[in-house]
């Protein structure tokens, strides 16, 4: 199959319209007309006196593409319209209001007549009865209309699509086709989508209610207080995906695999599989995908200053064994891969924060011998909540004074997050 990029329907996994409720309300100095929505991690500016804590709504992340169209959000689309793939729409970004941080976007659920219908309990009835019709009515998959509304991803329901800054012209390739089934995406839910999951270490007791007849209900904590963590600096360039699966070697960015013939050669991702020596060195590995970020000319910017193009690796899965390697595996692996001949110029390690010997923080592309001085509690950190963790994300990159924001993996492997600056988000453009 080859196909040009534009003809391949890309489906966005991330959650960007979701049910929630607004946790508080937060006034703004200065401000008589709005006020702050506080919804799980994040903050939205609203009119005021238009939601109440406790309220349900429905939320939409940054980043989401609103088209053209829907009443709701039309006053969006009509005061700042974008093209995306040939459909007007909007893009949610952050703003700043009066000094403060707005992201996203709520509304109320009353806007949306399928919403309701979702939330109807009638219809929420129907949700025990395997009725395929009933979930493709409403564009969800079978498996979520199990869920509890919260968990719900309603981007198909209400159509929200993902704004994706169109690839600059020499990183664009032909396609082979979308991005293999068999190799996870680098995608990372952001810290504030997961509050309970990173900070939530104690148990919730809700009393029992004898007039409702409910029982105490005790909700385990979510995390692990001890839990240690790889921190790694987030690059600001391209997703690049390297792999080799039973003889055939091939290159993906975020979405796409790429051809990787004699017209595509000048591709950035298809020269880097070649210029860097991993298309000889993968194959000794067995069935293996490289992932890490491609930096360098006219890439986002190219924000680190490189003369010439950089891989950035942050993961590496074992595709029989189905898993990721570990922070440590990972790090020996980069090792190796120089050893055996990959041109150390061209590939590193993503930025990964280190324990200095003096005590002090460092960031290390390179770590040959210590990967225990890479192994972080929060705590250890000074990281006691979101704020700490929103703060953290804050500071220089390699080279620019603000670096887009870092990645936290816990070291069993089973779960990541990304922070993003918001000095970086304020500052940036489309
Ligand atoms: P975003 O670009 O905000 O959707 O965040 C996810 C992307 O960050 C991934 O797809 C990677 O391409 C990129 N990324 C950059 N640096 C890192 C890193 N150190 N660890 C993981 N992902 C990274
Ligand atoms: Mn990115």
């Amino acid at each position: 199959m080859t196909a040009e990029i534009q003809d391949l329907e890309v489906v966005e996994t991330r959650k960007l319209a979701s049910f929630r409720t607004v946790d508080a309300i937060e006034p703004i100095v200065g401000a008589d007309a709005i006020e702050l929505a506080v919804v799980g991690g994040w903050k939205v500016v609203t009119k005021k006196g238009e939601f109440q804590p406790g309220d349900p709504c429905v939320y939409f992340e940054i980043d989401s593409f609103l088209k053209d169209g829907v009443p709701a959000w039309q006053f969006l689309v009509d005061k700042q319209p974008k093209m995306q793939g040939g459909v007007r729409g909007h893009r949610l970004r952050t703003i700043k209001l009066r000094g403060q941080i707005s992201q996203g976007l709520i509304l109320k659920i009353s806007e949306f007549p399928v919403l309701e219908q979702i939330l109807n309990p009638t219809l929420t009835l129907a949700r025990d009865i395997e009725d395929p019709a009933y979930n493709c009515w409403f564009g969800l998959h079978e498996y979520e209309a199990a869920l509890s509304p919260q968990d719900l991803n309603l981007n198909l329901v209400l159509d929200v699509v993902k704004w994706d800054p169109p690839l600059p012209a020499q990183l664009q390739g032909m396609a082979e086709g979308l991005f293999p089934s068999w190799i996870r995406k680098t995608d990372q839910e952001r810290a504030q989508n997961l509050k309970d999951e990173i900070f939530g270490y104690d148990d919730v007791v809700i009393p029992a209610n004898a007039e409702l007849g409910r029982p105490e209900i005790v909700r385990r904590g979510k995390a692990q207080r001890f839990a240690r963590y790889e921190v790694t600096m987030k690059m600001d360039g391209s997703s690049a995906t390297f792999f080799h699966r039973d003889g055939e070697v091939g290159v993906c960015s975020r979405n796409l695999q790429l051809k990787v013939c004699d017209g595509n050669k000048e591709n950035s991702f298809v020269r880097m599989l070649f210029d860097s020596g991993l298309d000889l060195v993968l194959p000794q590995f067995g069935n293996i995908a490289v992932q890490g970020e491609l930096m360098g000319p006219a890439i986002q910017g190219n924000r680190e200053n490189l003369k010439d193009f950089t891989l950035y690796i942050f993961d590496v899965q074992l595709i029989d064994e189905g898993r990721n390697m570990t922070s440590t595996e990972r790090l020996a692996f980069v090792n190796e891969l120089i050893s055996r001949g990959v041109n150390p110029n061209k590939v590193k390690h993503a930025p990964v924060l280190t324990r200095a010997a003096d005590g002090s923080l460092t960031w290390r592309c390179h770590i040959p011998d210590l990967p225990d001085a890479s192994w972080f509690t929060l705590e250890e950190l000074g990281l006691l909540k979101m704020e700490d963790l929103l703060a953290f994300a804050e500071g220089p990159s390699l080279v620019h004074a603000i670096r887009e924001g870092l990645v936290y993996k816990r070291e069993d492997g089973t779960f990541s997050f990304k922070t993003i600056s918001n000095a970086y988000l304020a500052k940036e453009k489309d």
